[in-house]
């Protein structure tokens, strides 16, 4: 997806819970301008906000997660 992410959802920041994540890489895929796969194919999330019009993606890679281990924090997570 091509984007022109200058604006930001304020404070809502997507989330990882590593103990039920088991790298599928899937979020990555889906959100690769936020989030990153390490060398094992685990996910590195951004540490800033979600870009405006990346949060139909971010909501995505958190319904999409088939281990549920992505969360969406803040004010937009609905
Ligand atoms: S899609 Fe879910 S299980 Fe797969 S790497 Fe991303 S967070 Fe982990």
């Amino acid at each position: 997806m091509t984007t022109n992410a200058t604006s930001t959802a304020p404070g809502t920041r997507l989330r990882l819970d590593p103990t039920k994540c088991s790298g599928h890489g899937l979020c990555a895929e889906l959100l690769g301008e936020h989030i990153a796969l390490d060398e094992w194919g685990y996910p590195i999330i951004a540490e800033r906000d979600i870009p405006a019009p990346l949060l139909a993606d971010a909501r995505r890679a958190v319904t999409d997660c088939p281990a549920l281990a992505l969360r969406l924090e803040g004010a937009a997570r609905r």
